[in-house]
């Protein structure tokens, strides 16, 4: 096949980012709107103008259409599954919809598992054969590739590592638990720890948020440190599971909290040495997302590759 030029669509929580992505998982050009909680028959209408017009700027005809999408999807249907913020598309498949439109074929995955595998095969994780990739931001995430090879549970489900339970007494979670990883170490949680301990007359109090904390720490705030002292502890222990659990040659971590990852490395590195004694801890390899901010778009494209294109 000639170098195939892919039309990517990362659906999140907020935005909808659309672009096209060359065979080497460049991205050529991109653009974004809101995501629209309505109507479906709407969004699919906004995806699909939104490639067009991607697709107008790189001069490019499509070759494919790659999706990747936040909550549950089902990617052997191409469905949209029980996604809690878009209830109207639930069970629709834009999969068939944009292959009528488009007239090419058309894949979909979790955004978790896209992003694993662009980093799988075209970022921080190429020859690594067991990489897992973490997403730390307003939620925590991931995805397991093994040899290139998303690792799928049973009917096709996504793994939900951000849902491990690591303090049964800690904050409740949308999933039912409480004190799982994502809500004591994403971002809201980064916030709301800062908010319930930090002294009375602490200035910075307003507004608080992940990336706020991190800016004072850097400037030297005992607060906010304490509050990445915290967060370096449950982010360490949440890998440190992952790493007995299974072994990885590398953690690729990504998401608006890895932005600071500087601030937390050495401290998470303490915590995962503090217990990992019985699994060979210090091969698997952290690193850092190498794709950056458009991990997610370049994701989505990878996934038309992983399904059509080898
Ligand atoms: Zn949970």
């Amino acid at each position: 096949m000639a170098s195939p030029l892919i039309g990517a669509v990362d659906i999140g929580g907020t935005k909808i980012a659309v672009g096209v992505v060359d065979a080497s998982g460049k991205v050529l050009s991109r653009t974004q709107a809101p995501t629209d909680p309505d109507r479906y028959s709407d969004g699919i209408e906004m995806i699909a103008r939104m490639l067009r017009e991607t697709a107008k700027i790189s001069g490019v005809e499509l070759t494919g259409i790659g999706i990747g999408s936040t909550g549950p999807v089902d990617p052997m249907r191409g469905e949209f599954g029980d996604v809690d913020f878009l209830p109207g598309w639930r069970g629709q498949s834009p999969v068939k919809d944009l292959a009528e439109i488009f007239k090419v074929r058309v894949a979909l995955e979790n955004d978790g598992d896209a992003a694993a595998l662009a980093e799988a095969g075209w970022g921080a994780g190429r020859n690594r054969s067991r990489l897992i990739y973490v997403t730390v931001g307003t939620g925590i995430g991931g995805g397991i590739a093994l040899d290139g090879k998303l690792y799928r549970g049973v009917d096709g489900a996504h793994p939900e590592i951000g849902h491990q339970v690591l303090d049964p007494s800690g904050p409740p979670c949308s999933c039912g638990f409480r004190g799982c990883w994502e809500a004591l170490a994403a971002g809201p949680a980064m916030a709301a720890w800062l908010e319930s301990h930090a002294p009375a007359a602490y200035p910075h109090r307003q507004g608080i948020n992940a990336k706020r904390i991190c800016e004072l720490a850097q400037q030297g705030d005992a607060v906010a440190l304490q509050a990445i002292e915290h967060e370096a502890y449950y982010l360490g222990l949440g890998l440190a599971n992952l790493i007995n659990l299974f072994t990885p040659d590398a953690i690729v971590l990504s998401g608006s909290v890895m932005k600071s990852a500087p601030l937390f490395l050495d401290r998470i590195r303490a915590v995962i040495r503090s217990g990992c004694r019985f699994v060979p801890a210090e091969k698997t390899q952290l690193t850092l997302a190498s794709l950056g901010e458009d991990t997610n778009l370049i994701g989505a494209a990878r996934v038309w590759h992983y399904r059509f294109g080898q």
